[in-house]
């Protein structure tokens, strides 16, 4: 049985990267960015007024002025501003020349038309400086990220209409249990639902992979083998659930190696998600996942996606957040390392949800993300600091 760590590691040194593709931006968010981006303009293009207001010299605030034009945005000014004149300017217009200071509307007094004078106290210039924000030729987005809403108004911004991003890994699902039925059927005797793979298949979307479900195997070696095979044809990785303990049906170790994979490790000291299988062909990954929903899903947020990730070139790391525990936590045994769910509280702390093991699928909605206790370690005092993350 090797650590976390040395499972961590094994798994995201075997990844290997998908290609690129052009996407338009309009269908790209949540790829993952696989160019930089440059600007082909500088932003602001030219000096700019923060404010509805008045622009004129500095030395020009205590008299009265005379106004000149009218600076709407998407006009360019047409006239110098001079020693005792003004223009009227409107947020996002550009600044005459002659003027380096505008002040606001509110802080206006009007003497008789076109005649104002400014009554606040000088101070900021209300002007954003021609490219302060971004320039001609700047890379204002790195590749190796994936692309949010906010990523996607600075693509606009600098004309990037289209981006190049790593193709989605794909990603194929089989569940395995002769107790399984598919959730439309109201289970009889000792069957349960197939909860993982629609589990799993949304969390393959959250992370940004394109998921296929190739549906149940049987407990034997065959069956599991047959549609082991079909879903790595047609994907890079596969995840199958289930059928990796050591019981007499546990067949998915035996499947792998029938079809000449590399089986890595094949158990983990952690909980939940001990009979955690890894293994690769050229180009190919198996993730064998232990069948418990909890367990299922806590591997695959801590495993299948770390290495999704890195397929898609993304290389941001996972952030080291802490939270101060919200009560004591003891557990008899620590030879593992534990991944607990958690709420927060009103104060931001963590709170350990009412949780009895990894086949207790109804605690996770509740939760807010997951506690990583380490290994060696069976207690924590209330209000110390515990590495988490958000679920
Ligand atoms: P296994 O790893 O196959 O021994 O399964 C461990 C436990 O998880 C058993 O109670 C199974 O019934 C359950 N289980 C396995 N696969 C699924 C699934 N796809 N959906 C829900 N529960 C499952
Ligand atoms: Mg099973």
């Amino acid at each position: 049985m090797i650590t976390f760590e040395e499972a961590y590691k094994i798994v995201t040194e075997a990844v290997f990267h998908t290609g690129r593709e052009q996407v338009k931006i309009s269908e790209a968010l949540g790829r993952a960015l696989a160019a930089p981006v440059r600007s082909d303009m500088d932003m602001p293009p030219w000096d700019k007024s923060a404010v509805d207001g008045y622009a004129c010299r500095h030395e020009d605030l205590g008299s009265e002025l005379t106004v000149i034009e009218t600076i709407a945005a998407g006009v360019f000014p047409e006239k110098e501003v001079t020693q005792g004149t003004c223009s009227r300017i409107m947020t996002g217009a550009a600044v005459p020349d002659g003027a380096d200071y505008v002040f606001m509307i509110e802080e206006t007094e009007e003497k008789e038309r076109g005649r104002v004078r400014f009554t606040g106290k000088p101070g900021n210039t209300n002007i954003a400086k021609a490219a302060e924000d971004l320039y001609s030729g700047q890379t204002v987005l790195k590749s190796g990220q994936y692309i949010r809403p906010q990523d996607i108004a600075v693509m606009a911004v600098v004309g990037a209409t289209e981006v190049t991003v790593s193709c989605r890994p794909k990603v194929g699902v089989i569940s395995t249990g002769n107790e399984l039925v598919e959730p439309d059927v109201k289970p009889v005797k000792a069957q349960i639902r197939n909860s993982n793979a629609y589990q799993l298949m949304s969390q393959i979307d959250r992370a940004g992979s394109t998921g296929t479900y190739y549906g149940i195997a049987r407990d034997d070696e065959d069956s599991i083998a047959t549609l082991m095979k079909k879903a790595l044809k047609e994907n890079d990785v596969v995840l199958v659930s289930g059928g990796v303990s050591f019981g007499d049906y546990d067949l998915v170790q035996k499947a792998m190696r029938s079809l000449d994979m590399k089986v890595h490790f094949d158990q983990v000291a952690m909980q939940p998600g001990k009979p955690l299988t890894f293994c690769t062909a050229e180009r190919k990954a198996v993730f064998g996942l232990p069948g418990n929903p909890v367990s299922t899903f806590v591997q695959f947020e801590i495993m299948v996606r770390p290495f999704l990730d890195r397929m898609a070139g993304v290389t941001v790391e996972e952030i080291d957040l802490t939270l101060p525990l919200a009560t004591d936590y003891s557990r008899k045994r620590a030879e593992r390392m534990a991944w607990i769910p958690f709420t927060l509280t009103p104060k931001g702390e963590a709170l350990p949800v009412d949780y009895h093991g990894s086949a207790h699928i109804n605690a996770l909605p509740g939760a807010w993300g997951l506690i990583a206790i380490p290994r060696g370690q069976s207690w924590i005092q209330k209000g110390e600091m515990v590495n988490v993350r958000q679920i």
